[in-house]
């Protein structure tokens, strides 16, 4: 058999049964060496979307005890997003403005380490639910493409009402919800129409989440929010 001709030439002296162990565990070596490297913690370029337009506005909830998890989970309250990404968003708060409206962000670009601290301190139901991203998958935030948004009022500047508040995990949240007033649900309509227009796709259980384009075919990254010039 080919494979052992080859462990033999590596291996002469070494018992067959011996030499498969060593070959076996070398190509596990391997697998989850991949899977542990994934995770890119330099050499990308992220952009902060309000540094390309001021008028974005940020309501960062993981950077305050105002998440679901009670408690801080960045250093910093940023918008980061790869450059392709982040123009398009900028593009979709400007196309918003004959309407009254501006984006507001409630999360963007996530730390990797970030989604494996908070997949470690989920109960097991959270995980099976799906309420916390497998680190070992990542999420789409983890790649600095995906952002959650709603609208404020340019005009007063108060956040606009949407039929489920951010990070509701009830049907309220889901993108095609019929209930709750048609004020809310017109809204939610108007970001999610715009927002498409640049390029980006709801999450249908969440109105609030928008994957980019090529979203899963860019790298998991690791680079801490206050590090990122
Ligand atoms: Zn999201």
């Amino acid at each position: 058999m080919k494979a052992f001709a080859m462990t033999e030439t590596v291996f002469p002296r070494m018992p067959a049964a011996r030499q498969r162990v060593l070959i076996l565990s070398g190509l596990l070596f391997l697998l989850t060496g991949c899977q542990a490297s994934a995770p890119v913690t330099s050499g990308v370029s992220l952009v902060e979307v309000n540094r390309l337009d001021p008028g974005i506005r940020l309501d960062i909830r993981y950077a305050t005890a105002h998440n679901f998890t009670g408690h801080p989970l960045y250093p910093e309250a940023r918008a980061l997003l790869l450059p392709e990404p982040a123009e398009a968003l900028v593009k979709t708060h400007r196309s918003l403005r004959g309407q009254g409206y501006g984006i507001l962000v409630y999360d963007a670009y996530r730390p990797w380490s970030v989604t494996r601290s908070l997949w470690n301190s989920a109960s097991e139901a959270d995980r099976r639910n799906g309420y916390v991203a497998d680190p070992a998958i990542g999420s789409r935030h983890n790649r600095g493409c995906a952002v959650d948004v709603g609208l404020y009022a340019l005009d007063t500047g108060t956040e606009v009402p949407m039929p489920s508040a951010f990070d509701d995990f009830s049907e309220r949240a889901h993108a095609d919800w019929r209930g709750g007033s048609p004020a809310a649900r017109r809204t939610r309509d108007l970001l999610r129409g715009a927002m498409e227009a640049e390029g980006f796709t709801v999450l249908p259980n969440e109105w609030w989440h928008f994957n980019f384009r090529d979203c899963d075919s860019q790298p998991l990254l690791d680079i801490a929010i206050d590090r990122v010039k």
